[in-house]
């Protein structure tokens, strides 16, 4: 079922949901299913799996010179998917990436999850390779994700990159895509950013998933701009609770957020990473409990491969 079908048939209740990552490579898939296991008796409609893109890895030869090799470092996204929906009848999302991709790499990759009985997707740009800073898309490939989301769009119309193929057989897809209520990193202000996402809900995205936030007041404010500006689709929040002191810099440096003074503050007075995770789950909970108040359609947490605190905070909101 599609994310959207999800949310109109609990008819308000707010919904349970999280993201995984594949496993590094040379790890089995048990350790995916050792980290959905825990969360099941919650019952999420759909899960997310991340996708990563390559890196470039620099590797010595004996004559002093360097060798650039490309190399994925979490391959496994499709098949996690397709494990998902095969174990547990539950709806997989996919996330994909203009990055690394040309048109013809989305298309496949289209084609494949379509044959998997996926029926989800989420759409995005992606990041810079780890060694740039700036993103670049692939000669022939998506330069933003409201592009990737047109392509998508097109293959549900029946409408292939090869204009010659005849009697072709549209997909289906719901697609996501990312918002971020304190702004993505490139973005000269929030507002010209609200106006990319608006138009990658008018090529056909059917729902947003922010990114994760920690002060509930960014996400109203947030969720009332795109209101104005005609954003009608559900916008679903996207949370992760903290668990180490390493995180509160992090976090901000990752994810490009702000921490709120009083959840720094009692993290920085914490005597160690055990109290750390009991702080980082009860805020957790606080915001989900406000969140679900305020009439949000699902909640999403960022499992980021753990699930016990996932798991606690659930057991508190669901
Ligand atoms: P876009 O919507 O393309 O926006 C990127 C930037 O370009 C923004 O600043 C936007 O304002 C600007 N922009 C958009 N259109 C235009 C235009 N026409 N002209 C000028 N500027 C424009 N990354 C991964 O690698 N793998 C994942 O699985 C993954 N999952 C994610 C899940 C969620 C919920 C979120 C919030 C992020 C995720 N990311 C993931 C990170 C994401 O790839 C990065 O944040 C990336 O930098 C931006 O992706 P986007 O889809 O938001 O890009």
């Amino acid at each position: 079922m599609k994310v959207t079908e999800h949310i109109e048939k609990a008819n308000g209740k707010a919904l349970f949901s999280f993201e995984i990552l594949p496993p590094l490579k040379g790890q089995n898939i048990q350790s995916i299913f050792d980290s959905i296991d825990p969360l099941m008796e919650f019952k999420p409609p759909f899960i997310d799996v991340t996708y990563h893109r390559e890196e470039y890895a620099f590797k010595e030869l004996p004559n002093g010179l360097l060798e650039k090799k490309i190399v994925k470092k979490r391959p496994g996204t499709v098949g996690i998917c397709s494990a998902i929906q095969n174990k547990y009848q539950v709806d997989a999302v996919p996330h994909i990436l203009c990055g690394g991709f040309t048109k013809e790499d989305t298309e496949n990759f289209l084609i494949d999850l379509d044959f998997l009985g996926i029926k989800n997707v989420l759409a995005l740009r992606g990041d810079a390779v780890k060694s740039e800073i700036y993103f670049r898309p692939e000669k022939e490939g998506n330069e933003y994700a409201a592009e990737l989301v047109t392509q998508i769009s097109n293959l549900n119309r029946g409408v292939y990159l090869d204009d010659d193929l005849q009697n072709t057989s549209a997909t289906d897809f719901c697609i996501g895509v990312a918002g971020y209520p304190e702004k993505h990193m490139e973005a000269p202000s929030l507002d010209t950013d609200i106006y990319h996402l608006k138009q990658k809900i008018k090529n056909g995205a059917a729902y947003i998933v922010t990114q994760m936030f920690f002060d509930n007041k960014k996400f109203f404010a947030f969720t009332d701009k795109c209101r104005k500006e005609g954003i009608t689709v559900p916008i679903i929040p996207g949370l992760k609770p903290i668990s180490t002191k390493k995180q509160l810099n992090q976090i901000p440096h990752r994810f490009k957020v702000d921490l709120p003074d009083a959840l720094v503050m009692e993290i920085i007075k914490a005597k160690d990473n055990e109290a750390v995770k009991q702080i980082g789950i009860e805020w957790c909970i606080a915001q989900s409990k406000e969140l679900i108040a305020s009439g949000i359609p699902v909640l999403h947490y960022y499992s980021m491969g753990k699930s016990d605190n996932i798991k606690a905070v659930a057991a508190e909101v669901f």
